[in-house]
């Protein structure tokens, strides 16, 4: 089986779009809290009631909901997964390998790049919800305006890529990553890859990291 991955990075840095085509090359199953979160603010859960406000905000979701979440949502002994938004902090790293790989060989990438670029591509991006493709409106234009080239859906704006959120979400960022990747370091278990390089570049990169 492949090892598990636990993509690190900043929103926006091409985590999401990575995964996608990692599923669809390796064999991996995509497991984003982000995603799971907001099928539960959409599906209108307790649970989503009870997170909506915080993720509009661009608030970090308390730590136990989402390794709740988590757990239930992975089978990691038949499964390889590809972790997307978590662990987002220390406490979250560390309960990822004490309650749920617990001793399951992964490895953590972290996509390294300038937050004020991130700023503005995040701003651009869109998402079609049922196909999961991820667009930008000036690197990765779709076909037809607003419209998804694979589903042909009408592409949105998830709430919180707007201005203000995003800046909450890269401080949050900035003061909760730093501890997450020595912990990594720590443990000879992280690379680091530029995420401002091309697509393919960085997904190549991530396949040597899946076969090394
Ligand atoms: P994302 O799609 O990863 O950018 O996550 C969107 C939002 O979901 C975040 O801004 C948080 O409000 C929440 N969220 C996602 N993952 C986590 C996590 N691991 N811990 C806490 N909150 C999370």
């Amino acid at each position: 089986m492949n090892p598990q991955l636990i993509l690190l990075g900043a929103p926006g840095a091409g985590k999401g779009t990575q995964a996608a085509r990692l599923v669809s090359e390796f064999d991996y199953s995509h497991i984003s809290t982000g995603d799971l979160l907001r099928g539960e603010v959409a599906k209108g859960s307790e649970l989503g009631l009870r997170v909506k406000a915080i993720m509009d905000a661009g608030d970090l979701v308390d730590d136990g909901i989402v390794l709740e979440l988590l757990q239930a949502n992975c089978d990691l002994a038949n499964r390889a997964y590809i972790f997307d938004g978590f662990p987002r902090n220390i406490e979250q790293a560390k309960a990822l390998d004490s309650q749920v790989l617990k001793g399951i060989n992964a490895k953590a990438v972290y996509f390294e790049m300038d937050l004020e670029v991130l700023v503005e591509r995040i701003s651009n991006r869109r998402i079609a919800p049922k196909s999961g493709e991820i667009y930008n409106l000036v690197s990765r234009r779709p076909k037809t305006d607003g419209i998804c080239d694979l589903s042909g859906e009408e592409l949105l704006q998830r709430k919180d890529d707007n201005s203000d959120t995003v800046r909450n979400r890269m401080n949050i960022f900035r003061e909760t990553n730093g501890p997450v990747i020595d912990y990594y370091e720590g443990q000879n278990a992280l690379v680091r890859l530029d995420a401002s390089e091309g697509q393919d570049k960085v997904f190549k990169k991530l396949s040597e990291v899946i076969n090394s």
